[in-house]
């Protein structure tokens, strides 16, 4: 009988050490972009994105191994320019289904820089889970002198795991920084600094394989967020229609031939039209195409009601969103309502 107690003792003190030593488990899932770029020659600019697989990016970094139990798997391999409705859907079911249903610990998601900011705010409006998801991508790609791949993937791994980054919804990591997805905006088009979280800032950084938070998210996100793609095989349809002086109003007329369900106009100061474009607006949100005013300045909010009288032509005003995360949010909102006032409470919340 003693024996056996001993035995029994020795069992769970076993036992305990394991998963006392147990790994975090991340899954990294691959999608292309510069961190799977490859050039002919050791140069930055002159490159193919998304050519390099899943186990390539894993291989280049074995020091990720140290800091948990990494795995791999390619979802798709573009440059993010080819990034669609279609991916992102299948993105974000995946994501879910990796954190809930396979219990891996956290997702690292390896992309491009061009539409990360989009697929950022996306997942972060359809990842259904608090456990860390963490974007990484480089400016760089693979062959290059001095690739900033390896660190930034290398640094999401090492949020992935930190119980810093729990509840913070979807983060960028790049360039030893830490991004939310609502405000992340790619503001360089060739300088591995080239992240920015607007007037807020960076929400947090990565120092030696360790993350550090400086703020939390404003607006609601992931488990708070009410659109759920887990259904759908398809997205509304929005445009954007970017806004000019003398600007023609052609492309938002085509929107309307085509019976898009959306259109974000790109306006010039705080949301506001060029007077041909206005009247195919007035007219669109009167067939039931929902516009949302947005702004091509790089910094500010769209205001409600300031030059454009929302309550009168029923539109709706993005606030802080830049034109393309607006997209993202009237899409996911068209999913559930067409009711304008609901829409504009979206903005207000996401
Ligand atoms: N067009 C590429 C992409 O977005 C280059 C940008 C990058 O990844 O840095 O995939």
């Amino acid at each position: 009988m003693k024996r056996l107690k001993v035995i029994a003792f020795a069992a769970a003190t076993l036992l305990c050490c394991i998963s006392l030593s147990a790994k975090p488990k991340v899954r990294i899932v691959a999608t292309g972009g510069t961190i799977a770029g490859v050039s002919s020659s050791s140069s930055s600019s002159a490159y193919t994105a998304g050519q390099v697989g899943i186990q390539t990016l894993i291989d280049a970094v074995p020091q990720i191994l140290d800091l948990a139990d990494v795995s791999g798997e390619q979802l798709v391999n573009i440059g993010s320019q080819d990034m669609n409705d279609e991916v992102w859907l299948k993105l974000a079911k995946r994501v879910n289904q990796l954190l809930e249903e396979e219990d891996y610990d956290a997702v690292v998601i390896t992309h491009g820089t061009d539409t990360m900011e989009e697929t950022a705010y996306f997942l972060n409006l359809t990842v259904k889970s608090d456990k860390p998801v963490i974007m990484a991508g480089s400016m760089r790609p693979s062959t290059a002198i001095s690739a900033d791949g390896p660190a930034n993937l290398y640094n999401a791994v090492a949020a992935a795991v930190s119980p810093a980054c729990e509840g913070m919804g979807v983060l960028c990591c790049m360039n030893n920084q830490l991004l939310d997805a609502k405000t992340v905006i790619k503001t360089h088009t060739i300088d591995c600094d080239t992240f920015e979280g607007g007037p807020s800032g960076i929400i947090g950084y990565v120092y030696n394989g360790e993350a550090h938070m400086l703020q939390r998210p404003m607006n609601k996100h992931t488990t708070e967020s009410v659109f759920d793609v887990s259904g759908l095989d398809k997205l509304p349809q929005v445009g954007i229609v970017y806004g000019y002086a003398n600007a023609s109003a052609l492309p938002m007329k085509a929107f309307v031939d085509a019976k898009f369900d959306g259109i974000v106009l790109a306006g010039v100061g705080d949301g506001n039209f060029y007077k041909d474009v206005f009247e195919v607006a007035v007219e669109a949100q009167q067939k039931g195409i929902q516009i949302v005013r947005s702004s091509r300045c790089p910094t500010g909010p769209t205001c409600l009601n300031s030059e454009v009288d929302d309550a009168k032509y029923h539109f709706v005003a993005s606030l802080d969103l830049n034109p393309q995360k607006a997209r993202v949010l009237l899409m996911l909102a068209l999913t559930r309502t067409h009711d304008w006032e609901k829409i504009q409470e979206y903005f207000m919340e996401y």
